[in-house]
């Protein structure tokens, strides 16, 4: 190859006979040489790494050894290439025998159409060759389904770059023709692999899956990159809502293309109910029931998302309908003073003893900036816990660390509490008896194991139970 290349320079191409190309072609073979020999009208100047076709004139007739099409166009990044050259196809040739056979067998060899290959250019930059125009098509406008929602209606697509289809016409034709032989397989790209390629700035962007327990500082530090970088390789990427199988980008997208996407989303949304509260006597202060229930309404709305590559830059609501109007609930809530059984004002021990399940478990233990607000009574699971005087329940449920627990006014300010049971045996407003059963032994709540957490109140205060009972 060296020596044509030699060859070819040492030769006045103005002077290169029919006989002479034909010769450099075949003497070449065409399996083993990229050599094209083609037709060329030059319009303007191109480098071509052998000396300026320019020197030629226009018309030449110009062998290119060592050289196809493709190399010749990234030589020349800043491209219009098509500007530059006027080449005629073989068939077009008046002049023909050898050209025209070499040239069919590098056409017929391609299992590629070359009057289909279709090339994307954005700013005047060839980007991807694409097997036909039909596929560069589908690559531009799949970059857009990217980047909206899936049930949503793309108004307006805008790359903020200049990007053109470059169809077939009788210079790409040429072009593809003889660069089919050669590059098929490097340079022309799948759907796919285009619309990953512009959008990304790369074929196979390198990404990060998110495993269990990940937090966006494990994932930075992983791989060796700050939190913030993380947060700017993921624009509109939620770090409160990591979750795993997410994908995260682990460099900067630089895409070539930058998309502004107008989208028109139907979004439906539940209206909430309002509730009417009217009072009765019937119920005790703090107690409620509702006489008719409400329900939500729902309506639908149409938003529009205006995005950029994908990460919505604003949004406005053109049109709300309601579907269904939500109904009122009403209800009713207690204005009675609930009347509190006077105990003997003589507590027992909820469990029959007064032996603690631990040093900590002592009134006043510390319990990291509080203080222990009862005391711990030893208890084994399913034991039976009673009240530790008559009295009234003025609360059986569960809440929070306290677990299931009940509490009993006594009068006279002196209130009693039983937490981390297991079952409740009695309910808010209910009467008891000193001693009567009201909940079993369990560790619901925050309980370090099965006891009876008991309180005793007075006044409001809590007070160290073992000195009452
Ligand atoms: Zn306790």
């Amino acid at each position: 190859m060296k020596e044509m290349k030699r060859k070819l320079r040492e030769l006045s191409l103005k002077d290169l006979s029919d006989e002479v190309l034909h010769r450099l072609a075949v003497s070449g073979g065409v399996g083993l040489l990229t050599v094209a020999l083609l037709s060329f009208s030059l319009v303007g100047g191109m480098n071509t790494g052998y000396g300026s076709i320019q020197d030629l004139g226009k018309s030449a007739r110009v062998a290119l050894a060592d050289l196809d099409i493709a190399s010749i166009f990234s030589m020349n990044p800043d491209g219009d290439a098509e500007k530059q050259l006027k080449v005629a196809s073989a068939a077009e040739s008046e002049e023909t025998d050898p050209v025209q056979s070499v040239f069919g067998e590098f056409y017929d060899s391609s299992n590629v159409d070359p009057n289909a290959v279709s090339i994307i250019t954005i700013n005047g930059q060839r980007i991807v060759y694409m097997r036909t125009a039909e596929e560069a098509q589908q690559v531009l406008e799949g970059i857009i389904k990217r980047y909206t929602e899936g049930n949503s209606q793309i108004t307006s697509a805008n790359f903020a770059e200049t990007v053109e289809i470059i169809t077939a016409d009788d210079y790409v034709t040429a072009e593809m023709a003889a660069e089919n032989k050669k590059v098929t397989e490097t340079y022309l790209c799948q759907v796919e692999e285009a619309i990953n390629y512009i959008m990304n700035g790369t074929s196979q962007p390198k990404t990060y899956t998110v495993q269990s327990g990940d937090t966006m500082w494990d994932i930075a530090k992983k791989n060796g990159i700050s939190p913030y970088q993380l947060a700017e390789m993921n624009p509109g990427f939620n770090a409160d809502r990591l979750s795993i199988g997410d994908v995260l980008y682990l460099y900067e997208v630089q895409p070539f293309l930058n998309v502004t996407t107008v989208e028109v989303a139907t979004e439906t949304e539940t209206i909430p109910f309002t509730t009417q509260y009217t009072e009765t006597s019937e119920l005790y202060k703090g107690q409620s029931r509702v006489t008719s229930y409400g329900s939500y309404g729902s309506k639908e709305k149409q938003v529009q998302y205006v995005k950029q590559n994908g990460v919505i830059v604003s949004s406005s609501v053109l049109s709300e309908t309601v579907l269904s109007e939500p109904v009122t609930q009403y209800a009713e809530v207690g204005t009675t003073t609930m009347p509190i059984k006077t105990g003997s004002g003589s507590l027992i021990s909820p469990v029959g003893s007064t032996t603690l399940s631990s040093a900590a478990g002592a009134y006043g233990a510390s319990r990291g900036s509080r203080r222990h607000a009862g005391v711990d009574l030893k208890a084994n699971s399913g034991d039976p816990i009673y009240a530790s005087d008559a009295g009234t329940v003025v609360f059986a449920g569960y809440s929070n660390s306290y677990g299931n627990i009940v509490k009993i006014s006594h009068g006279n300010g002196v209130e009693t509490r039983y937490a981390h049971c297991a079952s409740l045996l009695v309910s808010y407003g209910d009467n008891v008896e000193k001693g009567q059963q009201i909940a079993t032994v369990g560790k619901t709540g925050n309980a370090t194991g099965y006891l009876c957490h008991f309180e005793v109140l007075v006044n409001g205060s809590t007070v160290n139970p073992l000195n009452y009972i």
